[in-house]
């Protein structure tokens, strides 16, 4: 229960800045492991889950490196590194298994709320492409994570996989896909939603909404104090706590900053914005069942390779292409044109312009498609679905993502394109910084969380037995994961109704 002594602004245990998909899952798991902790969670807009989290604003790709084929590099050699692919399905694997439990536990009620079983797969044309997919399906062949994944080349079998994809596709070209069946679409608005009706349910968790929080500093009791404005009345008050999670998305960095600990020191973020095609015309959308990812343009972003993707969103089939990727100064959708410029100060200027010079490419590719015209949209549409009508496609604006800039020594600043943990040394504060692959990753971070920031109590047998019971994949070194992933993963389909 939060405290007061005497004089002082009431204190909690925890504070959780952001009302998005991590503090939401930090909040469930904490909650879990230790039900009389007191939490305030605090959001500057009037509902949760309205930036990178909604399911509007992401891909809603649930991330286990099925059909990304940025997560499998070729080698200069021409052999296929799948060990970031094996980590990135690993650390899905772990949500899957946080996700049963609590609908086992009837906390996230029916998971056709927020999950489903969509096809994931890779297309490519041409001879070059075909081979490098043929290689990478027989190099993830090896990992028990990827059993079931198939690779085709032959047109009758493809255009049955992929009807909507083959209307009107003429020519001989030779094209090959893959299919894993275990792949999903993850409605994470949805999921953060019930995650925080389940935690403001409790009599230990406060949920502040239009609550920003502007900043932080540490005194010498020990006690992070955050200054807290309430957007509705204008008006600042002061929150104490004793672990302050900063899930705040693009506004992340920031408050890092402000944070001043040390090892704030030198990040920086590139925003990159994003936005679909989304489909209107439903007898289109029913045609397609798959996520489908295709090559990344050379000088891409590896995170936004455009796909085309069923999606289920509040209930409704929809088919989204995209993100095609596009700089604004943003670090929020719903952000400030300044966030970019304020974000500089004298410990990330440095990094921030060796990042930008070593990342000419990016910024003109970037720029390409800032100016790209709604035909040029339509026709890269095409090349996944030739026969698309422009009058059954409108554009929406997908969410903001801000990657990382790391000073990393002997190399100077470098742009990141994963999810960075900054925590500081005594555990009493942890930030997340970066986008991919993001949501997915939800627990993993948590757990990360629990690891770097309350060691000790996560040594206990008590948080112990319980994770073992929330995540039963935590903790299994890679042989058993090997051995125990087919059984686990079932088990999980099973309560969460799907496919694989
Ligand atoms: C185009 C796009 C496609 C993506 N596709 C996928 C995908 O297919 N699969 C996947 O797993 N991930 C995907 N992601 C990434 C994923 O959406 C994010 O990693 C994830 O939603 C981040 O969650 P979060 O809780 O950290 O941030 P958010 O959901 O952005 O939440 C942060 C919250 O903090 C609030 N906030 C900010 N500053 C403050 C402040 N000072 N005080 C109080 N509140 C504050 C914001 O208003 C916001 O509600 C995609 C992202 C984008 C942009």
């Amino acid at each position: 229960m939060s405290s007061s002594p005497a004089g002082g602004h009431p204190v909690v245990d925890v504070a959780l800045v952001g009302a998005g998909i991590m503090s939401a899952t930090l909040g469930a798991i904490l909650r879990r492991l230790e039900p009389g902790l007191s939490m305030v969670v605090l959001e500057r807009l009037d509902q949760v889950a309205t930036e990178s989290s909604s399911a509007w604003n992401n891909a809603g790709t649930g991330h286990s490196a099925f059909c990304e084929l940025n997560y499998t590099p070729e080698r200069a050699d021409g052999t296929i590194d799948i060990s970031k692919a094996e980590k990135v399905a690993a650390q899905f694997e772990l949500s899957r298994h946080f996700w049963a439990s609590m609908v086992e536990s009837g906390v996230l009620g029916d998971p056709r709320r927020f999950l489903h079983s969509v096809p994931h797969m890779s297309f490519v044309v041409g001879a070059e492409g075909v081979d490098f997919l043929h290689r990478r399906c027989e190099a993830l062949s090896h990992s028990p994570l990827f059993a079931g994944l198939q690779f085709c080349d032959d047109r009758r079998v493809l255009a049955d996989w992929l009807p909507l994809m083959f209307e009107g596709r003429e020519g001989d070209e030779v094209l090959a896909a893959t299919r894993m069946d275990a792949g999903t679409d993850v409605d994470f608005g949805a999921l953060t939603k019930r995650l925080f009706e389940s935690l403001a349910s409790s009599s230990t968790v406060s949920l502040g909404l239009e609550q920003e929080v502007r900043d932080l500093v540490r005194k010498d009791d020990g006690l992070w104090r955050l200054k807290v404005r309430d957007r509705r009345s204008g008006e600042d008050r002061i929150v104490r706590a004793r672990f302050v999670f900063i899930g705040a998305g693009g506004g992340a960095l920031r408050l890092l900053e402000r944070s001043e600990i040390p090892e704030a020191e030198g990040y920086g973020g590139f925003p990159v914005s994003g936005q679909w095609l989304r489909c209107n015309n439903p007898q289109v959308s029913a045609r397609h069942r798959a996520k489908v990812y295709g090559r990344p343009v050379e000088g891409s972003p590896p995170m936004s390779m455009p796909h085309l993707d069923t999606r289920v969103i509040d209930g409704h089939r929809e088919l989204l292409f995209g993100p095609y990727a596009g700089f604004s100064t943003r670090f929020l959708k719903r952000g400030s044109l300044l966030d970019l410029p304020r974000s500089v100060d004298l410990g990330n200027l440095l990094p921030m312009l060796e990042a930008g010079a070593d990342n000419v490419g990016l910024m003109g590719y970037l720029l390409g498609q800032v100016l790209e015209s709604r035909e040029e949209r339509v026709e890269a549409l095409r090349e996944f679905y030739p026969a698309a009508r422009d009058a059954d496609w409108e554009l929406v604006v997908a969410g903001q993502r801000v990657q990382v800039i790391k000073d990393e020594p002997g190399r100077g600043g470098v742009l990141e394109f994963g999810t960075e943990l900054v925590a500081c040394a005594d555990g009493s504060l942890a930030a997340l910084l970066g986008a991919s692959p993001g949501a997915s990753t939800a627990v993993a971070v948590a757990l990360e969380v629990l690891e770097r920031c309350f060691p000790e109590r996560l040594a206990g047998a008590d948080w112990q037995a319980e994770l073992r019971v929330l995540v039963p994949g935590h903790g299994l070194g890679r042989d058993e994961l090997r051995t125990r992933c087919g059984a686990l993963r079932a088990a999980d389909a099973r309560v969460l109704g799907l496919d694989a």
